[in-house]
C-alpha cells in the first residue's frame, strides 16, 4: 500500500493482500493445497529448521490463511497473527504456549459459556488450572496470583451481557505481576475496541462471529502484540528455552516481537493440529472487508432496539451499555465510543416461561446459538449456551433464568422492532 498510515477501513479491505503474483487474480485465491514443492534440498532443510520462512504443509501455514493473519494483525495493531480452526482452538494454542502442567491462569467470571467450559473442564486434564476473578473488581485478579500463575484472560466486551471491561485497569495488574494479559475481542471486534492500545499483550478472536460476520465459517485468530518480554528464566520455557526439535533455537531470541505468534504456530499448531481450512480463511477475509460498515450498522440498530424495548410495558429490564442510564455506559464511552456492539440481554416480565415464549414467537429473528451474523439472532442462555453451568455460575456469567439474549443484525431496524413487537404481544 502506498499510504504511509492507512485508516481502518482501508486496512480492512487491503491489508495483507495483493494481486496474485502468478495469475493476477485480484481477490486472494483459495490455495486449496496440502503441501508446497521445495526449490531444492537446502531450501527444504532451511524451512524445517526455522532458518527461513515459507510454506511446508497446510497444517502449519497456507497462503490464503496468511492474508487473513496479516489483515487481522493490522486491524488490531499487533506484530503478527495466527489463524486457526475456531475461537476455541485459538484459546487452546494460547494456553498451550503459556502453561505447563501445574501452572494456572486467572480468567474473568463473565465469559462466553464455551470458554468457561473449556477452561474449567478440558484444560483440567492438561493440568492447567483456571482461577475465576471479577472484572468489576480488578484487584480480585491480583489476589489470586501465585508463583505458578502465567497469564490473565478477559473479554473486552463480555458475553452474553454486553458488558465493557476496564482493560487498562486489569492490564496494570498484569504488568505489576509480570503476566501477559490476553483479551478475547470477539464481541467488540477491532472496529470498536483495540485491546493492545489499552495494555493487552495478546488478542484472541472467534472469527466465526463479527470478523467473518455472515454466520457461514468457523475460524479463530491469535494476535501477538509484540509487547511482552518472555525471557524471565523458568516462566515461559516454550519461548525462553532451547527447542530441541528445531536445532536448539530459543524462540524469543530468534523471533523477538513475533515470538509468541511463531511459538503458537510451530509448537502448538504443528503438534495439536487445529488448522483453518483455506476456504474458511477466504470467506473470513472477505467478511472482514465490510467489518467497519457492518459493525456500525449493528451498533446503530442495537441502540434503536434497546431504546424501544426499554419503554415496552412487557419488558422488565434492558442491559445495553449504549443506553445513557446503563451502569456500564461510562466504560462504553471510554473504550468504545463508536457504539456498544450488537449483543445485549433483556428480561421479559414473567421470567423463564415468558422468555421462552418470546423466543418461540419471533419470526425474523433466528433462534440459534451464535452471534455476529448479518441476521438478527435470539437465544435463551440459561437453557442453552450456559445450561452446563450451575445456577450460581449462570447468574455470575450474566445468564440467569429470565435472561433473553439478542444479537442484532443489519436488517432494517423497523423490521427488527416489528418482529419483537408481535412476539411480545403473543408472549
Ligand atoms: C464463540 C465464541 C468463542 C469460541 O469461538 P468458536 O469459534 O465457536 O470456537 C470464544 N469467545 C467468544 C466471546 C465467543 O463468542
Amino acid at each position: 500500500m502506498s499510504q504511509t498510515n492507512p485508516g481502518f477501513s482501508t486496512l480492512a479491505v487491503h491489508a495483507g493482500a495483493e494481486p496474485d503474483p502468478t495469475t493476477g487474480a485480484r481477490a486472494t485465491p483459495i490455495y486449496q493445497t496440502t503441501a508446497y514443492v521445495f526449490q531444492d534440498a537446502d531450501h527444504a532443510a532451511a524451512l524445517f529448521g526455522l532458518k527461513q520462512f515459507g510454506n511446508i504443509y497446510t497444517r502449519i501455514m497456507n497462503p490464503t490463511q496468511a492474508v487473513l493473519e496479516e489483515r487481522v494483525a493490522a486491524l488490531e495493531g499487533g506484530t503478527a497473527a495466527l489463524a486457526v480452526a475456531s475461537g476455541h482452538a485459538a484459546q487452546l494454542l494460547v494456553f498451550h504456549t503459556l502453561l505447563n502442567p501445574g501452572d494456572n491462569f486467572i480468567a474473568a467470571k463473565k465469559l462466553y459459556g464455551g470458554s468457561i467450559n473449556q477452561f474449567g473442564h478440558a484444560f483440567k486434564s492438561f493440568g492447567w488450572e483456571v482461577r475465576w476473578a471479577d472484572t468489576a473488581d480488578p484487584e480480585s485478579f491480583s489476589a489470586l496470583v501465585d508463583e505458578r500463575t502465567r497469564g490473565i484472560f478477559i473479554e473486552s466486551l463480555a458475553n452474553p451481557g454486553g458488558t465493557f471491561v476496564d482493560i487498562a485497569a486489569i492490564a496494570a495488574i498484569a504488568r505489576r505481576h509480570r503476566l501477559p494479559l490476553i483479551v478475547d475481542n470477539t464481541m467488540a471486534s477491532p472496529y470498536l475496541v483495540r485491546p493492545l492500545e489499552h495494555g493487552a499483550d495478546i488478542v484472541v478472536h472467534s472469527a466465526t462471529k463479527f470478523l467473518g460476520g455472515h454466520g457461514n465459517s468457523m475460524g479463530g485468530i491469535i494476535v501477538d502484540g509484540g509487547t511482552f518480554d518472555w525471557s524471565e528464566p523458568g516462566r515461559y520455557p516454550a519461548l525462553s528455552e532451547p527447542r530441541t526439535e528445531y536445532g536448539g533455537v530459543i524462540l524469543q531470541e530468534a523471533f523477538g516481537n513475533i515470538a509468541f505468534a511463531i511459538a503458537a504456530r510451530v509448537l502448538g499448531l504443528r503438534d495439536l493440529g487445529p488448522s483453518i481450512a483455506p476456504m474458511n480463511a477466504f470467506l473470513l477475509q472477505t467478511g472482514i472487508e465490510t467489518l467497519p460498515l457492518r459493525m456500525q450498522r449493528h451498533c446503530d440498530n442495537a441502540l434503536k432496539v434497546a431504546r424501544w424495548l426499554k419503554d415496552h410495558p412487557k419488558v422488565a429490564w434492558v442491559s445495553y451499555a449504549g443506553l445513557p442510564d446503563d451502569p456500564n455506559h461510562a466504560l462504553q464511552q471510554r473504550y468504545s465510543p463508536k457504539g456498544a456492539g450488537a449483543v445485549f440481554t433483556f428480561g421479559v416480565k414473567g421470567g423463564y416461561a415468558a422468555g421462552k415464549a418470546l423466543v418461540e414467537g419471533l419470526e425474523l429473528f433466528s433462534h440459534l446459538a451464535n452471534i455476529g451474523d448479518t441476521r438478527s439472532l435470539v437465544i435463551h442462555p440459561a437453557s442453552t449456551t450456559h445450561a452446563q453451568l450451575t445456577p450460581e455460575q449462570q447468574v455470575a456469567a450474566g445468564a440467569g433464568p429470565d435472561v433473553v439474549r439478542l444479537s442484532i443484525g443489519i436488517e432494517d431496524p423497523e423490521d427488527i422492532i416489528a418482529d419483537l413487537e408481535q412476539a411480545l404481544e403473543k408472549a
